[in-house]
């Protein structure tokens, strides 16, 4: 947090709390809190992204362009997707921070992509008390418009997410992922992709908090950025099984949905719009994500990119897994 902003902060804190209780105890609804309206235009932006990553795949072209080699690209999606979220969100957030994965050259942004609607059951949600006098400028928004783009080259679809985070005092405190092909082998009946969301002290929504087999570790992992010592480190872990997925997020939802036990990734790479969704809706369920030393990933704007130490998380029982990581991992990887 800024040095010298809390004073200041104190007064609008007070009158909109004192205006908060008031009202309800009149049985009127308080007018909905900045938090709660950037998370529910967050979620309708997320859906619109999702619309988005599905017609730019129907039309087959997808533009791939390789940012630093072969495993690290760029489609005409992640392009549209970062456009539309981050123009659709500092419309309605102009003095909010903003912070997309894509470099892209100054360009307009084609009003088609702008999305302007909210998710009204978000709005009706009470917004925890420690965030109610949030003001916007204090808000970071970290956007990975498509995790997981070598998994969507390869047509492995339900990989892929789009991520929304917002963080606060450095922070990550709400989130929003959406899977644009969740059910997609599920047969036509099925409604195609899904929105998660979750706000630290509400909770986390849009799937089944779901745990994972007891006395098992299942360990999931990336697919396509592995290397010897994100093998040694699993190794070392004795797992049960390993998962190899694609994405940031999918592996989250991996969490969150009891198919894995931990998500252990000894290696850089991963960065920040990866991480923040993640984390608020994890932390939001009781969950825990760090770097694979222990040390919390913070969100505040001049923060580094790069999650330098790797990640570690769990729903359940990190310390099992963080007390197991060798020594020799740790020193390989300085955060
Ligand atoms: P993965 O688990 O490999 O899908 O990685 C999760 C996220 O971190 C994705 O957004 C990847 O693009 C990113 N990532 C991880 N490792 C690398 C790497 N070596 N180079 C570029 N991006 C990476
Ligand atoms: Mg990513
Ligand atoms: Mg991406």
């Amino acid at each position: 947090m800024r040095e010298g902003s809390d004073g200041p902060r104190e007064g609008p804190r007070y009158a909109t709390t004192r205006f908060r209780r008031s009202a309800e105890a009149f049985g009127m609804a308080a007018s909905p809190t900045l938090l709660m309206r950037v998370v529910a235009s967050a979620y309708s932006v997320a859906e619109k992204a999702a619309r988005i990553v599905r017609n730019v795949m129907a039309t087959g072209d997808l533009g791939i362009v390789e940012k630093s080699g072969a495993n690290d690209l760029q489609t005409k999606a992640d392009r549209l997707v970062q456009m539309s979220i981050c123009a659709s969100l500092a419309r309605k957030f102009p003095k909010a921070t903003i912070i997309g994965e894509e470099e892209l050259p100054p360009h307009d942004v084609a009003e088609e992509l702008i999305e302007d609607g909210h998710c009204e059951e978000i709005l009706k949600k009470t917004c925890p008390p420690q965030y109610t006098g949030i003001k916007e400028e204090e808000l970071v928004i970290w956007i990975d418009p498509l995790d997981g783009t070598k998994e969507y080259t390869e047509g492995l679809l339900d990989h892929v997410t789009v991520l929304i985070g917002i963080a606060y005092g450095g922070k990550a405190i709400a989130g929003v992922i959406n899977q644009p092909y969740y059910n997609y082998e599920a047969g036509a009946d099925a409604v195609l992709g899904r929105t998660i969301w979750g706000v630290l002290g509400i909770g986390a929504f849009g799937f089944e908090l779901t745990e994972a087999p007891a006395g098992k570790h299942i360990i999931v992992t990336t697919r396509s950025h592995s290397s010897t010592l994100v093998n040694d480190c699993i190794s070392a872990l004795n797992p049960d099984s390993v998962i190899r997925v694609g994405g940031a997020g999918n592996k989250i939802i991996q969490l969150i949905e009891g198919k894995a036990s931990a998500y252990v990734f000894a290696s850089p790479g991963c960065k920040k719009w990866d991480t923040c969704a993640p984390e608020a809706i994890l932390h939001a369920v009781g969950g825990k994500i760090t770097d694979i030393h222990g040390n919390s990933f913070h969100y505040n704007k001049e923060v580094k990119h790069m999650n330098s130490a790797g990640v570690l998380a769990t729903l359940r029982n990190y310390d099992y897994y963080a007390s197991r990581i060798p020594n020799t991992v740790k020193e390989s990887l300085v955060p």
